[in-house]
């Protein structure tokens, strides 16, 4: 019954957005607009045999990005080659709606010899196989060291011919270095409920408790020399390249390297923090870097990920009305932030209201499908 209804929900989204398409004189989109737009999500983690989250996706008029994972959590299950092979499976039963990124085949092989030919090796077979992308994680920067005990970083010299055979094969890099800001806080610190979530999960990752660790502006430099040394690759930055904190920072390094672009993945409530005292910089900041911002969500196939203090903490409990469920609700409430015009609330900002962005159309549809195309050129 819950089912019949949201489809018919959909369908009256469908009927009202072709009546507000068929009015192209408004600058601006309506939420009813919502579903009869075309959008790309280029951050997702589909792992496992349930695909309630993509047909959601494709529903709401959504493509993908697959991105595998080299988290020791999901390869000590699930090999980086199984999980490709598992992607490109799915990928027969939604040609057009679903895209690969692959990943190093091993970053934690570092120290071992014949790792940068291997490393090529596997990105030439995965590039032969159809990813789009390649992801480096904060494996490197934050778990990988050398023999002296110095953690390795992404400007590292012997990461140099990766680098260059992945700009010569017209492949973009996606730099998952370093952390949200608030990952060197104490809990109670934190600015956003998700990234309290997130460190109180997952204390391996929480610098606050790592102090002997890299600090953020040092994972920042790492990835400032390597774009230095590299100007030829195509950059993007995923979790808004981990300068989330504040819209002024990404635009330095949006300035200096023209290479770089930056995907939204779990960050959006970060410009949602910000718009709350300074909706004016935000939405400013949107208009000038329209061409480098990139939709993306990090969800899984069970969903977005919880908010802190959600009801439902674990999300692979989610039976698969309730993915359907939280993955529009989810999309739906960034599309209003992106679009509406007047003050909204989000579960990750507890207690705090913020005005939504009230994008032009033109700015809209760069930042959920027409910058993942030129970015992305795989996925034309
Ligand atoms: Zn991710």
């Amino acid at each position: 019954m819950a089912g019949r209804m949201l489809s018919l929900f959909i369908s009256l989204l469908i009927l009202q957005g072709c009546s507000n398409t068929d009015n192209p004189g408004s600058e601006y989109y309506s939420p009813d607009d919502y579903t009869s737009v075309p959008k790309f999500n280029s951050h997702v983690h589909l792992h496992g045999d349930n695909t309630t989250y993509i047909d959601q996706s494709v529903d709401d008029n959504f493509k993908l990005l697959s991105f595998v994972s080299s988290s020791p959590n999901r390869t000590r299950q699930i090999s980086i080659i199984d999980q490709e092979k598992h992607t490109l499976q799915l990928m027969e039963s939604y040609p057009e709606d679903l895209f690969l990124t692959t990943t190093l085949l091993n970053p934690y092989g570092f120290n071992e010899e014949g790792w940068v030919e291997e490393a090529i090796a596997h990105m030439d077979q995965s590039f032969k196989n159809g990813a789009v992308a390649i992801k480096i994680r904060k494996s490197i920067g934050m778990e990988v060291r050398k023999p002296n005990g110095d953690f390795v970083r992404i400007d590292d010299p012997k990461f140099d011919p990766i680098i260059q055979f992945i700009a010569d094969n017209n492949i973009t890099l996606i730099g998952h270095i370093g952390e949200p800001k608030n990952c060197w806080l104490p809990l109670e610190e934190m600015t956003v409920g998700g990234d309290r979530q997130y460190y109180s999960e997952n204390p391996q990752y929480h610098m606050y408790l790592h102090p002997e660790f890299l600090s953020h502006e040092d994972h920042i430099s790492a990835v400032e020399n390597m774009l230095e040394k590299h100007p030829d690759v195509r950059y993007v930055g995923a979790h808004l390249a981990s300068l989330e904190y504040d819209v002024d920072e990404l635009a330095k390094r949006l300035d200096r390297f023209p290479n770089l672009a930056v995907d939204m993945a779990e960050r959006i409530s970060h410009f949602q923090y910000q718009a709350v005292t300074d909706w004016q910089k935000v939405r400013d900041f949107f208009i000038k870097y329209q061409d480098r911002l990139i939709y993306a969500t990090d969800d899984s196939n069970y969903g977005p990920k919880p908010y802190f203090g959600a009801e439902l903490t674990d999300q692979t409990l989610r039976t698969d009305q309730q993915i359907r469920d939280a993955t529009t609700e989810n999309y739906q409430r960034h599309w209003k932030f992106f679009t509406y015009d007047g003050v909204m609330t989000a579960p990750k900002l507890p207690d705090m209201e913020f005005r939504a962005l009230n994008l032009p159309k033109e700015v809209v549809d760069k930042i959920y499908l027409e910058n993942a195309q030129i970015w992305f050129p795989g996925i034309l």
